[in-house]
C-alpha cells in the first residue's frame, strides 16, 4: 500500500441549508469530511414539517409537470444534463470532500449520472399502452399513468450518481420528486436540485435533508407519496415496507449485497486477481458498494498462486488524500461506518480466519476513517464476515473444489444482488450463471454496467429492477379502459 497525502489546492464545498426546507433556520447536522475529520458545513436535520411542506410543493408542481408532453419533459431533462455536464467537476469534487470516495471515481459517477438521466430522457415514449381485441365494437385500452409524488431515499457510497440517476425514470414518466438522501452525503443532492430548479417547474424536485429517523421515516409514512423507492440496508429496507404498509403504498427496494466471484481453475489468473480488486469497488467508492465481490471463492487447485497475486496487488494500491487524481482508495464515508468494519476485522480475527493484508488503520495515516484494504483467507462459510454485509474494504477469500459444492456457497448468503463468475469455459460459465441466485452475474467481468441493463437484487437484497426500462414502467400505474363504439 502506498500513502498519498500531499495536498492538492482546492476549495472546501460551501457550509449551507436547503433553502427549500421548511426547517431552515432550524436545527442543523454537521457535514464532516471523512478525510479529514473536520466540519466542512451542515445541513437541515429536517423533519415531518419539511417533508409535508416538500410534499405539497411536489403535488402542486407534479400537476403542471405532468400536464406537459412526454417530449417537453424530455428536453428539459436534456438541458438538466447539459448543465450537469458543466458543473460536473464542481460536484465530483463535493463527492468527494463529503464522502470521502477518490476524485477519479467521483468524476466517472458524474458522467455515469449524466448518462441515466439522458437514457431515461430519451425514453419517454416507453411509458405506452396496449390495445385487446374482444368483440367488433368493443376493445379494451391501457394507459401508463404517473403516480403524482415519488419518494426516494437514498444510501451515502454514490451520492449524486443516486441523485440524478434515481430522479430520472419517475421524472420523465410525469412525476414530482422528493429526494431524501442521506445524512451523510447530502451535499450534492442540494447543488443537484438548484440545478434543476433552474430548468424545472416549482416542486418538481425537491430535496429534504436529515436523519432516517425523521426525514426518512416522515416520508415513508406520508400519504400524500403513493410510491417510495429506497436504496440502502436490509435492515432499513424492512422499516421501509414496514411504514409503507399502512397506505398501501407501491415500494421498490435496492438493498445489500454480499457478492460471490467465483474463479474456475482455468482463468488467466493475473486477469482475474486485477477483476477481483476492481470488482471491490476501492476506486470508486472504498469498497463501500452494493455490488462489491466481497466473498472471492476461488477454485482450491488455484488458491495459493490467486491469493499472492491477490495480495501485491491490494498491498500496491494508493490510499490517501481523495482529492488526488492518483489516490485509488480514500477514507470511509462516516465515524460509525468507520468503526463498523474496523468491528468486522476484528469478528473476522476472533472467528479465527488469516488475516493476509490490512486490518485497520494504514500505518502513517493519523487522521481520517481510512481503513487499509484487507483480505482474510481460510473463511468458513459460516463465519460471519463470509455471510453479513460489511460494505467497506475487506475481501474473504473460501475454496472450493466440486461445481455443486462452490454453487451452494455462492446461494448460502441471505442476499443474492450480483454474482461474477470468472472462466475461459463459456459453458461453465453459463450454466453457473442460471444456477446463481443474483439479480445479475457477470462473466469475465468487473462492475461496469450500461445504462439499460436491468439491476436488481433477488431474496432480501430488493425488489424490482433499475436502470432499465422496467424501471420507466415502475414509476407509472396502468388504467385499463374498455372501450364500446356506439
Ligand atoms: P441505510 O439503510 O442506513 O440508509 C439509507 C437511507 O435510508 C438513508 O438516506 C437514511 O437516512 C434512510 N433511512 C434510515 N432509516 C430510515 C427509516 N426508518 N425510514 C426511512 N428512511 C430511513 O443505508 P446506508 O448505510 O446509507 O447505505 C448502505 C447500504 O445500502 C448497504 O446495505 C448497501 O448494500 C445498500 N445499497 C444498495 C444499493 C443497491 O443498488 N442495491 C446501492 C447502494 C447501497
Amino acid at each position: 500500500m502506498t500513502l498519498q497525502q500531499q495536498e492538492p489546492s482546492s476549495s472546501p464545498a460551501p457550509a449551507r441549508l436547503d433553502p427549500h426546507s421548511a426547517d431552515a433556520g432550524g436545527p442543523t447536522l454537521p457535514v464532516i469530511n471523512p478525510a479529514t475529520e473536520e466540519q466542512i458545513g451542515t445541513i437541515a436535520a429536517g423533519t415531518a414539517t419539511a417533508v409535508a411542506a416538500a410534499v405539497e410543493r411536489a403535488q402542486e408542481g407534479g400537476r403542471e409537470w405532468a400536464s406537459f408532453s412526454w417530449r417537453r419533459r424530455s428536453e428539459l431533462l436534456f438541458a438538466l444534463g447539459d448543465r450537469l455536464a458543466e458543473a460536473a467537476e464542481d460536484l465530483a469534487l463535493t463527492d468527494t470532500l463529503d464522502s470521502g470516495n477518490p476524485i477519479s471515481g467521483m468524476r466517472y459517477d458524474a458522467g455515469r449520472a449524466e448518462e441515466e438521466l439522458r437514457y431515461f430522457a430519451g425514453l419517454g415514449g416507453e411509458a405506452k399502452g396496449d390495445t385487446i381485441p374482444w368483440t367488433a365494437e368493443q376493445f379494451g385500452l391501457t394507459f401508463r399513468e404517473p403516480y403524482g409524488v415519488v419518494g426516494r431515499i437514498t444510501a451515502f457510497n454514490h451520492p449524486l450518481l443516486y441523485a440524478v440517476g434515481k430522479s430520472a425514470a419517475p421524472l420523465i414518466t410525469g412525476n414530482a420528486v422528493v429526494l431524501k438522501p442521506s445524512e451523510h452525503t447530502s451535499l450534492s443532492t442540494l447543488k443537484f436540485a438548484e440545478l434543476a430548479a433552474e430548468l424545472l417547474p416549482d416542486g418538481v424536485l425537491s430535496v429534504v435533508t436529515g436523519t432516517g429517523a425523521q426525514a426518512g421515516i416522515a416520508l415513508v409514512e406520508h400519504p400524500g407519496v403513493p410510491r417510495i423507492a429506497f436504496t440502502g440496508s436490509v435492515p432499513t429496507g424492512r422499516a421501509v415496507l414496514r411504514g409503507a404498509a399502512e397506505h398501501i403504498k407501491d415500494v421498490s427496494l435496492e438493498l445489500g449485497g454480499k457478492n460471490p466471484m467465483v474463479v474456475f481453475p482455468d482463468v488467466d489468473l493475473p486477469s482475474a486477481a486485477a477483476a477481483a480488486v476492481a470488482g471491490m469497488n476501492l476506486r470508486r467508492s472504498t469498497g463501500q458498494s452494493c455490488q462489491s465481490t466481497s466473498r472471492l471463492l476461488v477454485h482450491a487447485s488455484i488458491a495459493e498462486a490467486f491469493t499472492s497475486r491477490l495480495v501485491e496487488l491490494v498491498e500496491a494500491l494508493r490510499i490517501g488524500d481523495p482529492r488526488r487524481d492518483d489516490v485509488e482508495v480514500g477514507p470511509l464515508s462516516f465515524a460509525a461506518h468507520y468503526q463498523r468494519v474496523l468491528d468486522y476485522i476484528e469478528v473476522g480475527r476472533a472467528e479465527g480466519a488469516t488475516l493476509l493484508t490490512g486490518g485497520g488503520r494504514p500505518a502513517g495515516i493519523d487522521v481520517g476513517y481510512f481503513v487499509a484494504p484487507t483480505i482474510f483467507a481460510d473463511v468458513d462459510p459460516g463465519m460471519r464476515i463470509a455471510q453479513e454485509e460489511i460494505f467497506g474494504p475487506v475481501i474473504s477469500i473460501l475454496t472450493w473444489r466440486e461445481v455443486d459444492e462452490m454453487v451452494e456457497l455462492a446461494n448460502s448468503v441471505e442476499y443474492g444482488l450480483t454474482a461474477n463468475v470468472w472462466t475461459q469455459d463459456l459453458s461453465s460459465a453459463f450454466r453457473t450463471a442460471q444456477r446463481l441466485d443474483a439479480g445479475m452475474v457477470w462473466v469475465n467481468g468487473e462492475a461496469g454496467r450500461p445504462a439499460g441493463v436491468p439491476f436488481g437484487g433477488f431474496k432480501h437484497s430488493g425488489i424490482g429492477k433499475e436502470g432499465s426500462l422496467a424501471e420507466l414502467l415502475g414509476y407509472t400505474r396502468e388504467k385499463s379502459v374498455i372501450m364500446r363504439l356506439v
